[in-house]
């Protein structure tokens, strides 16, 4: 029992220090990565006509199709309390979890380690009755400690998403997905050239892809409302955005050292007048 408010209070911690941005964890060493995945695929096959609504038993509830995903992963539980928890340690926690589509009063898993798995990796929705909350890598730091998943792909259950210091190439999220993914972390990972982000998506938070050199280019969805600071800081690689049309606000330093960056095309709802995240670019 000890043992156990131990490791709620210590993931409390990390949580809180997360929701505050601070990148506390290790810098993650380079490595090759060489290992090819495939069914990462399978699960981007969605017509524009039907959109899949998966249950916890990785089925849609309306046609019965499968999500297929990476078996051997490993998982922690959180109850009810825990995300009451949350909810209460912080402001944009109590956001998420208010707008939250799913019912956590069962509590849900957290993916906190790769495990058995190898290849490319796909996030299930549910995992034993429960949803499939988030990814806590740099809670853990181990996500992946041999640099060897290329991919990940994400359902749509997710809403917590930390692969700080994690080094993959290409992160894909359920374009569906209807979770909106509040907190969403991965900076520091120099391997990053792609990412997928969910149509659902409300903020790119501060720091969100700080130091993502590798990063070739980014679309931020339409549902994105605002972008934190320092949320591309140093992205030296990025040579396109393209902001969705539901940004009204750019933090400080947002796009700060954006070297590749010649251009970059900004809503006209943003005030760039009274904002330094986009210095040194021009309005197109
Ligand atoms: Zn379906």
């Amino acid at each position: 029992m000890k043992h156990k408010l131990l490791t709620i209070l210590l993931t409390l911690v990390a949580t809180l220090c997360l929701a505050l941005g601070l990148t506390a964890c290790n810098f993650g060493s380079s490595g090759n990565t060489d290992n090819d995945g495939s069914n990462s695929e399978q699960n981007g096959e969605q017509t524009p006509e039907h959109i899949h609504t998966y249950t916890v038993d990785n089925v849609c509830s309306d046609c019965g199709a499968e999500w297929k995903y990476t078996e051997g992963l490993e998982y922690e539980f959180h109850d009810k309390d825990f995300f009451e928890a949350l909810k209460n340690s912080d402001e944009s926690w109590k956001n998420e979890l208010e707008d939250y589509p799913y019912d956590l009063s069962d509590g849900a898993y957290y993916v906190t380690s790769v495990g058995s798995a190898s290849g490319d990796i796909v996030i299930p929705y549910g995992h034993e009755g429960k949803r499939v909350f988030g990814v806590a890598g740099r809670t853990l730091r181990n996500f992946d400690p041999e640099n060897k998943i290329k991919t990940i792909t994400f359902s749509g259950s997710v809403a917590l998403v930390d692969l700080c210091y994690e080094q993959i190439e290409k992160i894909v999220f359920d374009r569906k997905s209807s979770a909106s993914g509040y907190m969403m972390f991965f900076g520091e990972n120099q391997s990053l050239k792609e990412i997928v982000l969910p149509d659902h998506m409300k903020v790119i938070v501060n720091h969100a892809f700080q130091n993502c050199s590798g990063l070739k280019s980014i679309t931020i969805p339409d549902s994105v409302t605002g972008i934190g600071d320092s949320a591309f800081y140093n992205c030296s690689g990025l040579t396109s955005v393209t902001i969705g049309s539901s940004v009204t606000s750019i933090g400080d330093r947002a796009f700060y050292d954006c070297s590749g960056l010649t251009s970059i095309e900004i809503p006209c709802r943003c005030d760039l007048d009274q904002n330094s995240g986009v210095h040194g670019l021009r309005r197109t």
